[in-house]
């Protein structure tokens, strides 16, 4: 609830920022799914037309959050029970086919976007829609569950068939499903015919076409300040914006901050990263990259962007650098100037 609250400011805050106060033209509706608000925005297009396609939207994101769900009953918990017996079964398409692109980009980031590791992340308590209050799990217990070594590529798909051949691979699509979630609306919005579009599930989003004569903008959030805005953002044409932050999910034990995303390396809260912006054409790939370059952090990001073809990024180290990339410079306006911006290439 509380999340809900910081996003319903966030969009409010972007709201004031760029004066959208909703005109003729542009069609505006909030939908509560994937455990967070869902704005999104047309312009352009009949208000008839537009509700009809949102009841739609509304619909798909209501499946998909049911078919995906990491720990609740239904077509992924099937999937996670039988990946348990190591051998082949049939699974339903649409869960199969973001298994299979998870397991494409888990590769591409040397798996450090690992979504088999479901059992570290219940063992941490993020399994639940209430935040965990500590506190943090037992050394031996992170160390147990590492051992197991569960990887994307333990898994083989051949048609609609699955195996693992680890029984203690346990699928959490969390680091992906928003992604994957937003490609599939935007390929529903285009195929009514919908041309303007965002689709932002807070601050994680996608745009086709333009808000009128000018391009869609976004605002990044501030790590440091809940309801404040780092930096500002044109989107172009097809484009997605992710982030992934410490802030999103976390609890606080003994003074200590525990964050939901954990390093497989360690089995612990990835350390040193505290936001990761980045931009893609494919909203899953953007997802799934802001996670692995944040579990990589400030010393590895670069390697891990290069090999999953990422080239506008912004990360936020917890020492309060910013490194950017040439084409992320060029396409962000601070609200203040920061200090520390080191400009990083990934060639
Ligand atoms: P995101 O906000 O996209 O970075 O996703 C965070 C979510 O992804 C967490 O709440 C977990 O469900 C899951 N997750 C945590 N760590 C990882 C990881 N290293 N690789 C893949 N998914 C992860
Ligand atoms: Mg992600």
């Amino acid at each position: 609830m509380q999340k809900l609250m910081k996003t319903a400011l966030l969009l409010l805050l972007s709201g004031l920022l760029f004066g959208c106060q909703p005109t003729a033209k542009e069609y505006h509706t909030t939908l509560l799914s994937f455990g967070t608000l869902i704005d999104i925005t047309f312009w352009g297009v009949e208000k008839d037309k537009a509700d009809s396609v949102i009841k739609k939207v509304e619909k798909d994101l209501q499946y998909m959050h049911y078919a995906w769900h990491a720990w609740q009953p239904g077509p992924m918990g099937r999937i996670n029970t039988l990946l348990e017996t190591t051998a082949s079964f049939s699974a339903n398409p649409s869960v199969l086919a973001p298994i299979i692109k998870a397991r494409e980009l888990a590769i591409s980031s040397d798996h450090l976007f690992n979504p088999a590791i479901s059992k570290l992340i219940k063992l941490w308590g993020f399994h639940s829609d209430e935040l965990p209050k500590g506190p943090p799990p037992a050394a031996t217990k992170i160390k147990k569950l590492l051992a197991q070594n569960p990887r994307m590529d333990d898994i083989t798909i051949k048609n609609v068939s699955i195996k693992s051949r680890n029984p203690h691979v346990k699928l959490d699509l969390g680091g992906v499903a928003k992604g994957y979630g937003i490609e599939q609306i935007i390929n529903l919005l285009i195929n009514h015919g919908i041309r303007n579009a965002i689709v932002n599930a807070g601050g994680d989003l996608k745009a086709i076409g333009r808000h009128g004569q000018r391009p869609w903008r976004v605002g990044v959030r501030d790590p440091d300040n809940k309801q404040g805005v780092l930096a500002t953002l044109e989107v172009k044409e097809g484009e997605s914006v992710f982030t992934s932050g410490d802030y999103e999910r976390f609890y606080q034990f003994e003074g200590q901050r525990y964050h939901h995303i954990i390093d497989p390396r360690t089995g612990y809260p990835a350390q040193g990263t505290r936001s990761v912006t980045l931009l893609h054409a494919n909203a899953t790939t953007a997802d799934a990259a802001a996670t692995a370059l944040f579990v990589a952090g400030p010393k590895d990001w670069q390697r891990i962007a290069k090999q999953m073809g990422i080239t506008a990024v912004m990360l936020v180290d917890d020492k309060g650098n910013i490194y950017i990339t040439p084409e992320m410079k060029t396409r962000v306006s601070f609200i203040t100037p920061p200090d520390k911006l080191h400009v990083a290439i990934v060639d």
